[in-house]
């Protein structure tokens, strides 16, 4: 029986729109027709390959106006839109340059022996699949694929059935760009569909909650096969004593609410030396209620709905228990439904400490809970009071002074005098420390690489000694020893 799963629209809350999951077995025959046409996807020089990425991004460049407003469909914000389109048309350069210097072959080279050289090869998994989540659907839909892609793998896609809107531009654009539909796949679906995805996969790259990737992980494990995983953040600035605080508080406010909140790399806890808090609050709570809405047009303001009906009962769930344990609400602080859409202005929190959910669970709402702190040691260890470790921020009046509390993070990318900048520069290799994440960075270089195995061809070249028990000139002399032995 097929499974049709509804959809909500976050600008109206009502469910406005349907998609079909796929079966185990539609998943199967998917992953089959993706075999059949890996091989020769990836015989081909990697140029190759390049140059059918680079026809993609063509053609997302010639749909963007499509593109951008099937996410903005399932996201409700028009800018944040915009934003990854652009986002994902740099990622294919970025990634195609990476593929360039990943295969740039290298001669043989000598080892300890001198009659043996070392040469190898790079072998891709064949099937990769790409598990996404909705906080940015397309360029988080992409951001695994295109490196796989380019790495030699076929790809099998199963975006978020939260925010499948732009899939059928997607496989439009896919269809226009000659062979590349026979190594790109997708498939809709919900949790048993990705379930059934990972099970014909030879590597699964999955973007989305702890709890899930734990799932996932395990899968993975039984199987023998890796799992790349990018998870949840509960990520922490720290506002020093030297902090220039209209600069701290800006970035701060911005880095807690971009994208209503909904970004793994948010800043989610403040600490702010005591000395200075004041200051710095009064600053922050002015600048968060000059911030406006997206609404009613979704091209105004800065702060759009709260995509899902679950992630508006997590964030009043948070507020309602730290308001209960005696924080106060300096900004912000209720949902508003407008239109049938779910907002919540920056909603600054004072008063919090670490019993409060808001200052252990991932919140991935505009919510900017503020704690003071006394002494560097003091601000270090409540930054790392914390199961996750994305990402972190850090502001001091010179990088001098934040690079030794940076050090002492227990986190993957450290942003100093500014906030999310791990994720607005993706050259920066990182990897995701504790609860956040499991196996090599998609930032950088690793991005190509990690999909490629590497083959080790040990290349014996002339007649010199050797270790072989029957080898031609010395044979006699084994015979010899094999009988004085057996006597
Ligand atoms: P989610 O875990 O609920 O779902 C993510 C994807 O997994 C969806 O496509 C879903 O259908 C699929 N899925 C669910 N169960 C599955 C199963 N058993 N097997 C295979 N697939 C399954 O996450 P979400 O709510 O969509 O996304 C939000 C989360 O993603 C947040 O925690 C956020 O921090 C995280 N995230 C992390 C990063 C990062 O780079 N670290 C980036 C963006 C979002």
């Amino acid at each position: 029986m097929t499974k049709q799963i509804s959809v909500r629209n976050p600008r109206t809350g009502l469910a406005d729109y349907t998609i079909t999951a796929a079966s185990a077995d539609e998943v199967a025959t998917a992953a089959r027709g993706l075999r059949a046409h890996q091989g020769a996807w990836a015989r081909q020089p990697v140029q190759g390959r390049i140059a059918t990425l680079r026809s993609l991004r063509e053609v997302f460049v010639g749909r963007r106006t499509e593109l951008v407003r099937e996410i903005e469909a399932d996201t409700g914000r028009r800018w944040a839109s915009e934003v990854e389109v652009d986002a994902v048309l740099a990622g294919i350069d970025r990634a195609c340059r990476y593929a360039e210097e990943t295969f740039a072959s290298g001669a043989p080279s000598p080892t300890a022996d001198p009659q043996i050289r070392l040469s190898g090869d790079l072998v891709p998994y064949p099937v990769v699949a790409a598990i996404s989540p909705w906080n940015f659907p397309f360029q988080l839909a992409l951001i695994d694929a295109v490196p796989a892609l380019l790495a030699g793998s076929a790809v099998l896609l199963k975006p978020s059935e939260m925010t499948p809107r732009f899939v059928p531009v997607l496989l439009d654009c896919l269809a226009e760009v000659p062979g590349l539909a026979d190594v790109f796949a997708v498939v809709q679906g919900d949790g048993s569909t990705g379930a059934a995805v990972i099970d014909v996969a030879d590597a699964v790259c999955f973007t989305g909650s702890v709890q899930t990737g734990r799932v996932i992980a395990r899968v993975a494990a039984d199987r023998f096969i890796p799992a790349f995983l990018e998870l949840g953040g509960k990520d922490p600035a720290i506002v020093t004593g030297s902090a220039d605080l209209d600069a701290a508080s800006s970035a701060i406010l911005w880095g807690s609410t971009i994208n209503s909140g909904h970004s793994c790399m948010s800043i989610e806890r403040v600490y702010v030396d005591s000395r200075v808090a004041g200051e710095f609050v009064e600053a922050l709570v002015a600048k968060a209620e000059r911030v406006r809405l997206a609404h009613p047009d979704p091209g105004d303001g800065q702060v759009g709905p709260i995509i899902t009906s679950a992630q508006v009962q997590t964030i009043r769930d948070q507020i309602d228990d730290a308001v209960a344990k005696g924080a106060r609400v300096r900004a912000g602080g209720s949902i508003e439904i407008l239109d049938g859409g779910a907002y919540l202005r920056p909603t600054v929190l004072t008063g919090v400490d670490h019993s409060m959910r808001v200052m252990r669970e991932e919140t991935f709402g505009p919510v900017i809970p503020v704690m003071t702190f006394d002494g560097e040691d003091e601000a270090v260890a409540l930054a790392n009071d914390s199961e996750f470790g994305l990402s972190a921020a850090v502001f001091a009046a010179t990088a001098e002074e934040a690079m030794p509390i940076a050090h002492r993070l227990d986190a993957g990318g450290i942003s100093i005098n500014d906030v999310c900048l791990t994720g607005m520069v993706p050259e920066g290799e990182k990897n995701s420390f504790k609860l956040s994440g499991l196996g090599a960075s998609r930032m950088g270089p690793p991005s190509v690489r990690r999909f490629l195995r590497r083959r080790a061809l040990l290349i014996r070249d002339s007649a010199g000694p050797r270790p072989w028990y029957y080898d031609g000139a010395s044979a006699e002399t084994v015979e010899t020893i094999d009988k004085t032995e057996n006597r």
